[in-house]
C-alpha cells in the first residue's frame, strides 16, 4: 500500500517535470535555431522596435526613419495602441511593418501558463485594425509558453525573438557609436530596441544607436530591411 502511493506520487512528480521542460523549454531550443537561422542570412540588418505606441518616442523614432528611409519593424503593445490612437493611425500609415506583442505586456513565466496565450490572442483583437492576422508575435521580455507559440504557429504566424539587445532600457549606457560598431561587427542581424521611453536619457539612446546602426550598416554595405523580408531571405 505504502509502495503504491509512493510509486503513484513519483509517476505524478516525473509526468509534472516533463510538462513544465516542454512549456518551458522547449521554447528555448526553438529560440536558439531561429537565432542559428538568421545568423546564416547575409547583407542585412532589421531594426525592430518593441512597446509602443506611446506620445513622444514613437513620433521622434518615426520622424528618424524617415529622414534615413529606413523601414522597420514595430511590435506593438495592446493597451498602448489604445491610450495612443494618434500615434497608432500614423503607424499605420508609415508603411513600416507592424506586429504584435500582447495587449498588457506581462512576463509569462510570471503567471500561470494559460495567461500569455490568452493575452497573446487578446493583442491580436486589440491591434485588428493595423496588424493583419497572418503577423508575427513577439512575446515580451522573450518568455513564451508552448502553447502560445503552437497556437500562433497553428494560425500561420510567426513567433519573432530577436539576435542582440540594445539594452535601452537600462540607465547607464556605452557610447551609442561603439554599441553600434561592435554589434555591426559581430554580424548582428536583429537588433531589439524600444520605442516606447517615459524617460529622456533612454529615449536619446535609442534614437543615438539607432542613427549610428544605420550609417555603419550603409558604411558596411549592408541593407535594412523589415523581418518579413529578412524571413523572405531565409526561404531564398
Ligand atoms: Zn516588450
Amino acid at each position: 500500500m505504502g509502495m503504491s502511493i509512493i510509486i503513484t506520487i513519483g509517476g505524478v512528480v516525473a509526468v509534472a517535470i516533463v510538462a513544465a521542460v516542454m512549456m518551458y523549454g522547449l521554447p528555448l531550443a526553438i529560440r536558439a535555431l531561429q537565432e542559428r537561422r538568421w545568423g546564416s542570412i547575409d547583407g542585412v540588418l532589421a531594426l525592430t522596435y518593441d512597446d509602443g505606441p506611446d506620445g513622444v518616442t514613437t513620433g521622434q523614432l518615426l520622424d528618424l526613419l524617415d529622414e534615413k528611409s529606413v523601414p522597420a519593424t514595430f511590435y506593438l503593445v495592446g493597451f498602448r495602441a489604445e491610450l495612443n490612437g494618434e500615434m497608432l493611425r500614423r503607424l499605420r500609415e508609415s508603411g513600416h511593418q507592424l506586429a504584435t506583442h500582447t495587449h498588457s505586456h506581462k512576463n509569462a513565466w510570471k503567471k500561470p501558463f494559460w495567461f500569455e496565450y490568452r493575452d497573446a490572442m487578446r493583442g491580436y483583437e486589440t491591434l485588428s485594425g493595423v496588424v493583419s492576422e497572418r503577423e508575427a508575435y513577439r512575446p515580451p521580455f522573450g518568455k513564451i509558453t508552448l502553447l502560445t507559440w503552437l497556437g500562433m504557429r497553428l494560425r500561420g504566424r510567426r513567433v519573432h525573438w530577436w539576435t542582440v539587445p540594445a539594452n535601452d532600457t537600462l540607465d547607464s549606457f556605452d557610447d551609442p557609436a561603439v554599441v553600434a560598431g561592435r554589434m555591426l561587427d559581430s554580424g548582428e542581424r536583429v537588433v531589439l530596441m524600444h520605442c516606447h521611453h517615459d524617460e529622456p536619457h533612454r529615449r536619446e539612446y535609442m534614437l543615438a544607436l539607432t542613427r549610428y546602426l544605420i550609417d555603419g550598416a550603409r558604411d558596411r554595405g549592408l541593407r535594412l530591411v523589415t523581418m518579413r523580408e529578412l524571413e523572405g531571405g531565409v526561404v531564398a
